[in-house]
């Protein structure tokens, strides 16, 4: 073989290299694209693409080379240099924008910052009515409020159920307001999906994977609360198992978490807001009231969780904390609901 035929190969080689990184690149461009329009491109990961592709293999490269190159691309949508991030619905497409939430009247995230006010459990119509009315009159568009309580303790009010999903479809009815409500167990999942704007799913059941992917296939927004106990990863990995059954409108819910610290009833981790920020760009809701489990924190916690760049504050408020069947010291009354709302949100929108 003569030098000249060396150098032609090598030509071709490299010629051919630079054809891999533009179809690379060509290819990430089109898995922005479909993002973009909110249809997310299927993994190599996935198994029948992936046997579809050894199958087709010509050869001689190994099934393990190809595997290797598949890994490979599935990596390169990955956000940061160099890290593979396993979020393929979720993560943040580079330069992409933030994406907002429609949350029964109104939207959360996408530039588009939201109270969700309400009591920690409902536990009648007059309490509702109560509620909801004062969210009215200040302008907020979201109630909260539980019907399924998971209390640490068995011995503690559980809820009223389904009851108390009713009495909230009806209170949202009457006053305009979206809901936002907890589910606790698959079997509930479609009677509160009737009934509710956005389901919920709290600290305690970020893990409960079958509750996910119930609640994932109803194409309802979801309001995910991170676990107490879960690093940013697993809170993410949660999000994901809701996505990949089909949910699109995710709203992700710092609530703080579980540390040495005594003084408050879990500590508010701060750099979680702009941390899921940047990963994804779901909005990030910020719970003051299970962060700091006293009613005094709520307004600088909230400042602090805005000033981070949350998308949104939740914060419970209840007719008469003192009689409330749950929660009584984080509470907010209705009249110190008015400060909280004029002190983090002036006369801004809520
Ligand atoms: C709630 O929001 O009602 C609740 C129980 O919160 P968490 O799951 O964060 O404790
Ligand atoms: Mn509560």
């Amino acid at each position: 073989m003569g030098q000249e035929e060396v150098d032609v190969l090598r030509r071709r080689l490299a010629a051919l290299d630079q054809e891999v990184v533009r179809q690379l690149n060509e290819r990430l461009g089109l898995r922005a694209a479909l993002r973009a329009l909110g249809a997310d491109p299927p993994p190599l990961s996935r198994a029948e693409a992936r046997q579809a592709l050894l199958r087709e293999n010509p050869g001689p490269a190994s099934a393990a080379a190809v595997e290797a190159v598949l890994d490979a691309l599935d990596g390169a949508d990955a956000p940061r240099e160099g890290v593979s991030r396993p979020w393929p619905h979720i993560g943040r497409v580079p330069g992409a924008p933030d994406r907002g939430v429609v949350a029964g009247p109104t939207r959360i995230g996408g530039g588009e910052v939201r109270l969700v006010a309400g009591p920690c459990a409902v536990e009648s119509e007059a309490q509702l009515d109560a509620v909801a009315a004062r969210l009215v009159r200040l302008g907020v568009r979201l109630m909260r409020g539980g019907a399924y309580k998971p209390r640490t303790s068995p011995y503690t009010f559980q809820g009223l159920g389904r009851e108390g999903l009713d009495l909230l479809h009806a209170a949202g009815r009457a006053h305009g307001l979206g809901i936002v409500t907890e589910v606790v167990d698959p079997r509930d999942v479609p009677y509160a999906a009737e009934r509710a704007d956005v389901l919920q799913i709290g600290t305690r059941n970020m893990y409960n994977y079958e509750l996910l992917k119930e609640v994932g296939q109803t194409g309802r927004p979801i309001l995910l609360k991170r676990g107490f106990m879960a690093t940013l990863d697993e809170f993410l990995y949660a999000a994901e198992y809701l996505a990949t059954q089909g949910a699109a409108d995710i709203v992700l819910c710092e609530r703080g978490i579980r540390t040495f610290e005594k003084a408050t009833r879990n500590t508010l981790d701060i750099s979680a807001i702009p941390l899921l920020k940047l990963e994804t760009g779901l909005p990030v809701l910020v719970d003051v009231s299970h962060a700091a489990g006293r009613r005094d924190l709520a307004v600088p916690l909230a400042r602090a969780a805005l000033a981070a760049g949350a998308d949104g504050i939740m914060v419970e408020a209840h007719p008469c904390p003192a009689r409330a069947l749950s929660d009584n010291s984080q509470q907010l009354d209705l009249d110190e609901l008015d400060g909280f709302v004029g002190a983090v949100f002036g006369a801004g929108p809520r």
